[in-house]
């Protein structure tokens, strides 16, 4: 059998592994848990792909991998193919046929790595496939989605413990490029994994060749100013930039702006069809646009080496968001700069998106009687209908579109688009009748973007605060927890 060096220049070419990967895969093929922090871009995947390398051809042994994004798991597989890896995925991507292939070549004992999101386990003839082959290992990617203290929540993902009981409690590797203690702490209770039984390799979330800025600004026009100087300085040209907005309306508004002063720009945002954003990404990650205005809905999938600049033209939610969009900026390791542009009045918009994301229990409540009782007027009449008797303050008031997402995600209602999310398909959990336990999400959120506040505050090093806001107490690189 060949090691897991030889395995990593044989299937992808690199000499050397990095930070502590040889000791994460010693530690998981020795049949032991693991957690897995590491800055993005530093190669987290190879912590279980090279275990997945390293199984016997002939045991119907398979590496499964939980993954959030369809998009994501597409571009890894995607790569793995192009090196001749035995891998693929399963998603609501796949037309039926296509799907059934991929059950049958499962069945047979086909793929070494197998990729899935968490929602998959909700379907039976998938679970009946699973069930002939051995889960060597399971590796959970973002596993910050586990967790309700994560930015990133994805109720599926708390099944997690479920999942590990349905596969037979196998070893299992989760990976993000963001946790902070607690956050851990709560993935390994979601797991089903005595803090004991997993060690943390923490590899710090440092990123020595970004420099992060704060610029303080007092206007919009303030802003437009830093940004158009920002663009031109010659020490960052030549590659790409991200401007990131929370607003599709101060996007526009900027858009206009900038494009009166000569600079050259795409725009992208969750408002524009669904064509046109694909056209944009596109277009952005061969280099024909260098400059994209955006939402935080770019970026996902969006894995460019050479993004010199990530500015954020407004202040972001949470620490874990503004790294995460940071994070995209000098994957090819070359100098690059995260400036934020810090007005305070933004933290009006975040405390407002707050509200937003944390309809409390007589909002879920009304929503799911209102569902119950009337669901051939909210099929005839649509969500703007729903949206119109529920609440009446602010038509872009998103509550609604959070609530339905909650509830479809918990499977209570048959799906988030419209007519499935109107077909009730099971009572409504304690949890959205539970005014503390939503409010305690919702003092979380806060809490987020008070420390969103201080990092503006911090007048030491700003990767020093970032590094002890995701360490917590530990020490970087690998650590027993
Ligand atoms: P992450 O998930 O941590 O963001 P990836 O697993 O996608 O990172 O890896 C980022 C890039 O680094 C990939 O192109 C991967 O092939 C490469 N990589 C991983 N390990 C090594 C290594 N030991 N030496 C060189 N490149 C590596």
């Amino acid at each position: 059998m060949n090691s897991p060096r030889q395995l990593l220049k044989s299937c992808f070419g690199y000499d050397r592994f990095r930070g502590s990967q040889a000791e994460v895969i010693d530690h998981v093929m020795s049949g032991r848990h693991a957690m897995v922090v590491m800055p993005t871009g530093m190669g987290k995947s190879v912590c279980y792909q090279i275990p997945a390398l390293a199984m016997p051809d002939d045991q119907g042994d398979l590496v499964l991998v939980l993954s959030p994004l369809i998009a994501l798991m597409h571009d890894q597989v995607g790569s793995l193919v192009r090196r001749g890896i035995d891998a693929a995925y399963i998603n609501s991507s796949l037309d039926r046929s296509t799907r059934q292939q991929r059950y049958d070549d499962v069945s047979k004992g086909r793929y070494r790595l197998l990729y899935v999101t968490p929602e998959r386990f909700r379907k039976a003839d998938f679970c009946d496939v699973l069930a002939k082959r051995n889960v060597r290992l399971l590796a959970i990617d973002e596993a910050h989605c586990v967790s309700q203290w994560g930015h990133d929540f994805r109720p599926d993902y708390s099944r997690i413990q479920q999942i590990r009981k349905q596969l037979g409690d196998p070893v299992t590797i989760a990976l993000t490029a963001t946790a902070t203690s607690e956050c851990r702490s709560d993935i390994y209770r979601q797991m089903g994994i005595a803090p004991g039984d997993i060690r943390l390799f923490h590899e710090g979330i440092d990123r020595p060749n970004l420099k992060l800025d704060v610029q303080p600004v007092f206007d919009e026009d303030e802003k437009i100013d830093v940004i158009a100087e920002t663009l031109a300085d010659p020490v960052y040209r030549g590659g790409s930039v991200i401007v990131y907005f929370s607003l599709i309306k101060t996007l526009e508004r900027f858009s206009d702006a900038l494009m009166r002063r000569g600079v050259d720009h795409v725009t992208y945002h969750g408002d524009l069809p669904r064509g046109k954003r694909r056209r944009i990404q596109d277009e952005f990650m061969t280099g024909d646009a260098d400059v994209v205005l955006a939402t935080p809905a770019f970026g996902m999938g969006v894995d460019k080496e050479d993004i010199r600049m990530v500015i954020h033209a407004e202040t972001p939610g949470s620490i874990e968001s503004y790294y995460q969009e940071i994070g995209r900026a000098g994957r090819d390791g070359r100098p690059s700069l995260c400036r934020w542009l810090y007005e305070q009045s933004d933290l009006m918009t975040q405390m407002q998106f707050i509200e937003w994301s944390n309809p409390d229990a007589s909002f879920y409540s009304r929503l799911y009687t209102a569902i119950g009782e009337h669901p051939e007027q909210c099929k005839a009449f649509g969500l703007q209908w729903l949206n119109d008797r529920l609440q009446r303050v602010s038509r872009h008031d998103h509550r609604l579109d959070t609530a339905i997402a909650m509830l479809d995600r918990h499977g209570v209602i048959a799906g988030p688009r419209e007519p499935e999310c109107f077909e009730i398909q099971e009572p409504l959990p304690a949890y959205f009748t539970d005014d503390e336990a939503l409010g305690e999400k919702k003092r979380r959120d806060q809490q987020r973007l008070y420390a969103m506040v201080q990092l503006a505050a911090e007048e030491g090093d700003r990767k020093e605060f970032l590094n002890r806001y995701f360490m917590g107490d530990s020490e970087p690189i690998a650590d027993d927890e």
